[in-house]
Order: structure tokens, then C-alpha cells, then sequence
């Protein structure tokens, strides 16, 4: 479970000072598919970084699985990186020097695991890329370097998996293979997912949306998964349809003068 209690961030630009998120309250429950939604610039990535404890906050706290990461210094933020969170980033981020292989590796060979090799085999079969286990980044297409991405982000069984922008550079078929590759992923081993897009066809795999704009967070509603997942009808069934309780407009964003 995430909570997110009063987060803020803002920063000082020649004696000016940027609200880039205002205090956010948001509790995602465990296992929760959560697509964070907004135009550039509203905040989304900074989000994302302080869920992950890569950025402190100006303000407010934040908890994974009863860990407060805010009050934590950066050897224990590393620390619970490595062993409870996941990223899949657009520019995909592998080793260019290592293989696909060696790269889904790298997680499990930090973590000090036995059988490295054999389990980063199993995982590269996961996402259906044994076949190119020797293969370097260079060498395989954007999908094909994004699903060696998400097999490394799940190496370690992150409780959580943090994705920005995660089809931003592929196409829209290599994007929704990824797309179902990370929801197959969820499902199997559980994970809470906080996926950032502003692509609303990438956004319907979510059971929860939260859209941001201008550094507030303006909605918080059921998605199309979890309407589907309500067992009412097929995925196009919007939360009223499904008898979920009707969209919360949280707040007008930004109305500055
Ligand atoms: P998004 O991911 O939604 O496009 P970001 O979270 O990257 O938005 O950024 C939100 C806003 O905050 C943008 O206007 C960005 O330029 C600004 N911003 C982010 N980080 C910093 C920083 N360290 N210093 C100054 N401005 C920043
Ligand atoms: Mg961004």
C-alpha cells in the first residue's frame, strides 16, 4: 500500500518560488493498477520521482508498505529501492555494453541472489525474448528493449512498479504489447503499478485513474480495468455504467491571476 500524506514540491528559480505539486493525499491500495494521468508540465514525472524517493519532498510524507521513505537517508532509500521498487522508463535505460540477458541480471546480481543467470532466463522467456538473450540493446527494437526493461524492473519482485511514459516511444502496436506485458506482469506477481501516460488508450488497461493539472491533483476515478474487473460487462463500461461510485472532481486547478 502507498500513502501519500500532504506531498508537496516546490522549488526556488531566481528568488521565485514554483509549485510543481501542491500537498497531494493519495492511498493506493496494495496491488493496484493506477494510471496517473495530465498534460506536460503538471507534475507527473515529479511524482513518480517521489513515490520513488529519487527526489525528497518540500512538504508531506511517503509510505510504501508501512515504510515511511521521507524519513529515510539515502543509504536506506537505496536500500528499499532495490528491494521493493520497479521502474520502466520511456528511454527504456538498458546497459548498452550487456546483453539482455546480463542487463536482467544486474538487479538480481546486486541484490547478491544464487542462480542470477538461471532466474534472469526466466524471466527474458516471461517476456518472450529467450531467443535473444545475447542479444545487445542495439540490437533489438524499441518493444523489444522495453520488455527486457519491464523483466528487469520485475527481477526482484518489486512490491511496486513505478513506469513514466512507458509506450512514449514505441508505436501503437509495440505500445500495447508492452501495455499487456506489464498488466500480465501485475497480475502474476501481485504488484501495485503507478503508470504515467498521457495517452488515454494506454490509460484504459488502469483500474484507477488520477489525473493531475498544474501540480493538483483534479480527479481520482474508477478506470476501465477496474470497471471490467467488476465483472459488469466488457472494458468499455464507464464506472456508472459498472455501479461504481460516479468521478470526483477534487479540486479547479490553478486558477492563478
Ligand atoms: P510532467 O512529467 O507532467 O511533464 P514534470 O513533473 O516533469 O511534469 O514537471 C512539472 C513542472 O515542474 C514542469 O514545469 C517542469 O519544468 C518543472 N520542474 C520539474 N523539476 C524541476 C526542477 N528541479 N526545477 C525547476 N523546475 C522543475
Ligand atoms: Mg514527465
Amino acid at each position: 500500500m502507498i500513502i501519500l500524506k500532504q506531498l508537496s514540491k516546490q522549488v526556488s528559480l531566481g528568488g521565485q518560488v514554483l509549485h510543481i505539486l501542491h500537498p497531494l493525499d493519495l492511498t493506493i491500495p496494495r496491488g493496484q493498477f493506477v494510471a496517473v494521468m495530465g498534460p506536460s508540465g503538471s507534475g507527473k514525472s515529479t511524482l513518480l520521482g517521489l513515490l520513488a524517493g529519487l527526489d525528497r519532498p518540500s512538504g508531506g510524507q511517503v509510505w510504501i508498505n508501512g515504510e515511511e521513505l521521507t524519513a529515510m537517508n539515502e543509504d536506506e532509500l537505496a536500500r528499499f529501492r532495490g528491494r521493493s521498487v520497479g521502474f520502466v522508463f520511456q528511454s527504456f535505460q538498458l546497459i548498452p555494453t550487456l546483453t539482455a540477458l546480463e542487463n536482467v541480471q544486474v538487479p538480481l546480481e546486486i541484490q547478491g541472489q544464487r542462480h542470477a543467470a538461471e532466474r534472469a532466463r526466466v524471466l527474458l522467456g516471461q517476456v518472450g525474448l529467450l531467443g535473444r538473450a545475447a542479444h545487445y540493446p542495439a540490437q533489438l527494437s524499441g518493444g523489444e528493449q522495453q520488455r527486457v526493461a519491464i523483466a528487469r524492473a520485475f527481477a526482484c519482485q518489486p512490491a511496486v512498479l513505478l513506469a513514466d511514459e512507458p509506450t512514449g516511444n514505441l508505436d501503437s502496436a509495440a505500445g500495447q504489447q508492452v501495455l499487456e506485458l506489464l498488466v500480465g506482469m501485475q497480475r502474476e506477481h501481485g504488484t501495485t503499478v503507478v503508470l504515467v501516460t498521457h495517452d488515454a488508450q494506454i490509460a484504459r488497461a488502469a483500474e484507477r485513474i488520477v489525473r493531475l493539472k498544474d501540480g493538483h491533483m483534479v480527479e481520482d476515478v474508477p478506470g476501465p480495468a477496474r470497471a471490467a474487473l467488476a465483472g459488469r460487462g466488457n472494458d468499455l463500461a464507464g464506472p456508472a455504467e459498472a455501479g461504481l461510485e460516479p468521478p470526483r472532481v477534487l479540486a479547479k486547478a490553478g486558477a492563478r491571476t
